[in-house]
């Protein structure tokens, strides 16, 4: 079975593939997330050594806390990845997948800061804070 995963940004001066199964996707709600995105952050997530990112040059991070770094790619702006310090895993956009991506929403994280202007309606749990679930 090939279980190999592909996307990129808007632009495509970044490209990824990932292999493996991929993690169920988190919605998070925060600020951070909101004010990065316009609206929320979906991702799921990858073990490092199963992903290759083509044009990694032009990733620019950002860290908007003291435990996470942003990747966007510099050309377009796409948000990409979070890297949390010292995890061996990054977050991949559930949007940046190419489709079908087989992915879906496991639950959402940080709702009590979501923007005002929508609703979580998909019935999938909600967490007001983080969640280590
Ligand atoms: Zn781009
Ligand atoms: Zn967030």
């Amino acid at each position: 079975m090939n279980d190999e995963h592909r996307g990129g940004c808007l632009c495509g001066a970044v490209r990824f593939s990932t292999r493996g199964p991929l993690r169920e996707v988190i919605a998070c709600h925060c600020s951070q997330c909101r004010k990065q995105t316009g609206l929320y952050y979906a991702a799921t997530n990858v073990a490092r050594d199963r992903i290759e990112v083509e044009g990694a040059d032009n990733v620019t991070w950002y860290r908007a806390s003291d435990t996470a770094s942003r990747g966007f790619c510099r050309v377009c702006g796409s948000a990409l990845f979070w890297q949390g310090d010292g995890e061996d895993y990054v977050s991949v956009m559930a949007g940046a997948f190419e489709q079908p991506s087989g992915l879906s929403i496991g639950y959402h994280i940080f709702c009590a800061d979501k923007g005002d202007f929508y609703e979580i309606d998909d019935g999938k749990p909600r967490y007001p804070q983080g969640c280590t679930a």
